[in-house]
């Protein structure tokens, strides 16, 4: 008899599990688990965006599709460094509400997750860096975890409302985190859109529905990922340190190209609330140059800068530890 009732309960916990897919407020009762453990329903969903990327066999390739892969790759790793991180994490600069949500959109596209797990998450990052509070530190739980592994436990699921008072507050931003397959799936569907009418209008391109779906949002949307997650793994540790933190955070010149400034992740630590993260000129931060010429057109404003203090700091050679997290609490 009690063997029955448990085999419901399990089949109701997959059952939830899936329905999570789609609705990530669907309460997850089932008892606790290993935090370092994988959670096959989140672990399926990730392994399917890479095996999709081999559709690429059947697909083919044309000049039009990696174009679109290619300025979909830039378009978001810029929405995950200038909205994700700099604006919804860390808020070093402002926006009107209407810009919020284009960018809480824009930042969805790169699936992910929604702007509030997102930001809860590197939050307690900050706060708890590189020890084993740290979900993704590739010192105290392994490289590969910090990578790909961490976000894929029951754990590091459900959203942390408590971490993001001043973005739970909108509604929106609110639908867009419990939805947050919705943005994703619209990308997708637009794509394989897209392609299918270029089929028709403009053969000679050489591409279709397929082949678009294909590049445009699988193989881009995984290059997005491995960028994205060479920052919680990598920049912690390859590359140079030009602050005593407190943690293992680097500086890293070939990653800051890759991910469009996010590399000089030393001085990120050092001071999160800074727009920039390349202190000096000779520091690429693509990301900045962008938010920088957004600033001019008044499309967003207030954008905080490096303070004095931390180039004092730095001229010292970096001793001691630096100011501490001036994240903006409230909007
Ligand atoms: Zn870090
Ligand atoms: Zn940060």
């Amino acid at each position: 008899m009690s063997q029955s009732k448990n085999e419901v309960v399990a089949r109701g916990g997959a059952f939830a599990a899936i329905a999570r897919w789609f609705d990530t407020s669907v309460p997850d009762d089932a008892a606790p688990v290993d935090p370092h453990k994988p959670e096959w329903s989140r672990l399926a969903p990730f392994i399917l965006m890479h095996g999709a990327c081999l559709g690429v066999i059947w697909v083919g390739w044309s000049w039009i599709a990696m174009a679109v892969a290619a300025g979909l790759y830039l378009l978001r790793m810029f929405a995950i460094t200038a909205f994700y991180h700099r604006y919804f994490s860390h808020r070093t600069f402002r926006a009107s509400r209407a810009m919020q949500f284009l960018f809480a959109i824009l930042g969805n596209t790169a699936v992910q997750r929604g702007p509030l797990w997102w930001a809860a998450q590197h939050r307690h990052h900050h706060r708890h860096s590189d020890t084993d509070e740290d979900v993704h530190s590739p010192h105290t739980h392994g490289v590969l975890w910090s990578h790909m592994g961490w976000f894929t436990s029951r754990a590091a699921f459900a959203t942390n409302a408590k971490a993001v008072p001043d973005l739970a507050k909108f509604p929106e931003l609110r639908f867009l985190d419990r939805f947050d397959i919705l943005v994703p799936f619209l990308l997708a569907w637009a794509l394989f859109g897209l392609g299918w009418l270029l089929e028709i209008v403009a053969p000679e391109l050489g591409t279709g529905a397929w082949q678009m779906l294909v590049w445009g949002f699988f193989i881009s949307t995984v290059l997005v990922y491995h960028a994205t997650y060479t920052i919680n793994s990598l920049s912690h540790l390859v590359g140079s340190r030009r602050f005593e933190t407190g943690d293992s955070s680097r500086n890293n010149f070939w990653l800051a190209l890759l991910t469009l400034g996010e590399g000089w992740h030393n001085n990120h630590h050092f001071n999160p609330g800074s727009v920039r993260q390349g202190f000096y000129w000779w520091e690429i931060d693509a990301t900045y140059y962008v938010l920088w010429v957004m600033g001019k057109l008044r499309l967003i404003s207030d954008l905080r800068p490096v303070p004095a203090r931390v180039y004092e700091h730095a001229g010292r050679k970096g001793v001691g530890p630096g100011p501490a997290d001036t994240t903006r609490s409230a909007a």
